[in-house]
C-alpha cells in the first residue's frame, strides 16, 4: 500500500464536474493525489473520518482587513466618513504597530478558519506580521500591502511601501502559504503617480493589484468631477488593468466600465454585508454575469461587517440579487458556492492550485456536518450550504494538506489565549478612547 500523509474517508464530496458522491480523498505532500471510491489502497499517517459530512473546497475570502479584528463592534451604525474619521482612524493612529498587527491578525485568522475560509486576500499594513500569524494558524494568505499618498503606520511615503513589498516578495517567494500583493487603497487616497508606480511594480514582480473600486456613488461623482472619467475608466486610462486586478466592491460600474473589467480579465470581490451595513448601496450584478466578469466573495474587515461568515455572504448575496433583479433563478446555490471557492481562486490567479477538488491541486478543504436536525433532510448540498447551514456546521479544515481545525477546535493555537488577548486589547482601546 502506498504511504500517504492524510486520508479523508467516507465524505459527501462536492466536485464541480460531477454530482456529489460519497468517497475518499488521498492527500500527500499538501496535494490531492486521488479522490473517488477506492478502498485499501493507501496507508495513511492520519485518517479523517468524514462520515455524515460534506467535504468541499475551502472558501476563498477575496477582500478583508484581517488586522482590524480587534476593532470588531467598536463603533457601529454610523455613516462611513464619520465612522472612519472619528472612530477607526484615531484608534489606528494610536495602536498600529507590528505587535498589534500580529496579535489582531492571529485572532482574525482563527476566526476565518472557524468560518471555513482556507485562503484570504488582505489589504492592510505590516504584512510581514500578518504572514507570521497566518503561518501560525496554518491559513493561506495573499497579503496586499496598502499604498496611500500620505504617511501611514510605519511608512513615510509610497516609495517606502514599494521597497517593503519588494523585500517581502523575495522573503516569501518559496513559502507554501504566503504571497504578497500590491494594494493601492483607492483612487481617492492614491494619486496618479502612485497608481502607475503600483501597477509597474506589480508587473515587474507579477503580483496581484488589489484595490477598492466604485464602492459608493460619492466616489463615482468625485471621480467624474476631478478626471471627467468614471473610476474604472480612470484606472484604465493609467494602464492599471494591464496587470491582474481584483476590484473590491465595484458596485457602481456602468456598461463601459464593466467591459473594461471583462476585457482585461479583472475580478470583483462582492462584499454584500459591508455594503448593506454602511449603506454604501447595492446594485444588480446581472450584467456583470452576462459579460463573464469573474466574481468572488469578500467579507471586508470585521470592523465593518462584523463577522467573517462566507455562508452568510453567499446567502445574502444570492437573495439580494434575486430580489433586485426580480428573478429567483439568478445566482443559484451551486453557482454561489463556486463563486465563493473557485471564483475566489481565479480572482487571486490561483485557479491551478486551489478552489476545487481536483487531482494535483492543493488540499485546501473543509468538512461540514450534515448529521443534525438543521441539515436534514438533505436533497441538494449546494442549496443546504447557501440557504440552511451556518459556519457552526463547519467542523474541520485542511490547508495545504494539514488539518488546522478538527471538530471545531483549532489545532495550532490555544483559543483561550486568543480570547484573553482580545479582552486585553479591548480594555486598552477603551482606556484610550475615554
Ligand atoms: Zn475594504
Amino acid at each position: 500500500m502506498q504511504k500517504i500523509e492524510l486520508l479523508i474517508k467516507n465524505g459527501l464530496l462536492l466536485t464541480y464536474d460531477k454530482k456529489p458522491f460519497i468517497g475518499n480523498i488521498a492527500i500527500d505532500k499538501g496535494r490531492i493525489i486521488e479522490f473517488g471510491n477506492f478502498r485499501n489502497k493507501y496507508d495513511a499517517q492520519e485518517i479523517l473520518d468524514a462520515t455524515n459530512k460534506i467535504v468541499m473546497p475551502g472558501f476563498v475570502n477575496t477582500h478583508t482587513h484581517v488586522a482590524m479584528s480587534y476593532f470588531k463592534g467598536m463603533a457601529d451604525d454610523l455613516p462611513l466618513m464619520e465612522w472612519l474619521s472619528k472612530h477607526i482612524w484615531p484608534v489606528e493612529n494610536n495602536f498600529l504597530s507590528a505587535d498589534f498587527v500580529r496579535d489582531s491578525s492571529l485572532h482574525g485568522c482563527a476566526e476565518m478558519i472557524k468560518n471555513g475560509i482556507t485562503t484570504f486576500n488582505d489589504m492592510y499594513f505590516f504584512g510581514d506580521q500578518t504572514a507570521e500569524s497566518a503561518q501560525e494558524i496554518g491559513i493561506r494568505a495573499v497579503l496586499g500591502e496598502g499604498v496611500l499618498d500620505y504617511p501611514v503606520a510605519n511608512y513615510k511615503n509610497a516609495d517606502e511601501i514599494f521597497a517593503y513589498i519588494t523585500k517581502m516578495n523575495s522573503k516569501y517567494k518559496d513559502n507554501a502559504l504566503i504571497d504578497f500583493a500590491i494594494a493601492p487603497h483607492a483612487i481617492y487616497t492614491c494619486g496618479k503617480e502612485n497608481l502607475i508606480k503600483a501597477k509597474e511594480l506589480a508587473q515587474k514582480l507579477d503580483l496581484l493589484l488589489h484595490v477598492h473600486l466604485s464602492e459608493t456613488k460619492q466616489e463615482v461623482a468625485d471621480c467624474l468631477k476631478r478626471h471627467n472619467l468614471r473610476p474604472a475608466e480612470y484606472l484604465d486610462s493609467l494602464g492599471f488593468f494591464e496587470q491582474r486586478v481584483l476590484a473590491a466592491h465595484a458596485i457602481w460600474l456602468d456598461e463601459r466600465e464593466q467591459n473594461i473589467l471583462a476585457e482585461n480579465n479583472a475580478s470583483i470581490a462582492i462584499n454584500t454585508s459591508s455594503n448593506l451595513k454602511l449603506a454604501s448601496g447595492f446594485d444588480s450584478f446581472a450584467s456583470y454575469l452576462e459579460k463573464g466578469i469573474n466574481l468572488s466573495i469578500g467579507t471586508d474587515g470585521v470592523a465593518s461587517n462584523n463577522n467573517l461568515s462566507i455562508l452568510e455572504e453567499i446567502s445574502l448575496t444570492s437573495k439580494l440579487q434575486k430580489a433586485l433583479n426580480d428573478d429567483p433563478t439568478i445566482l443559484p446555490a451551486r453557482q454561489m458556492v463556486e463563486i465563493a471557492t473557485s471564483g475566489g481562486a481565479k480572482a487571486l490567479g490561483k485557479e491551478k492550485n486551489i478552489g476545487s477538488i481536483e487531482v494535483g491541486k492543493n488540499a485546501d478543504l473543509i468538512c461540514v456536518d450534515i448529521n443534525n436536525i438543521q441539515s436534514q433532510p438533505l436533497y441538494n448540498p449546494f442549496a443546504q450550504l447557501v440557504y440552511t447551514l451556518t459556519s457552526e456546521n463547519i467542523t474541520d479544515s485542511i490547508v495545504n494538506g494539514k488539518i488546522v481545525m478538527k471538530d471545531r477546535e483549532l489545532v495550532n493555537v490555544d483559543e483561550a489565549e486568543l480570547i484573553d488577548k482580545a479582552q486585553y486589547y479591548k480594555q486598552k482601546i477603551i482606556d484610550f478612547r475615554n
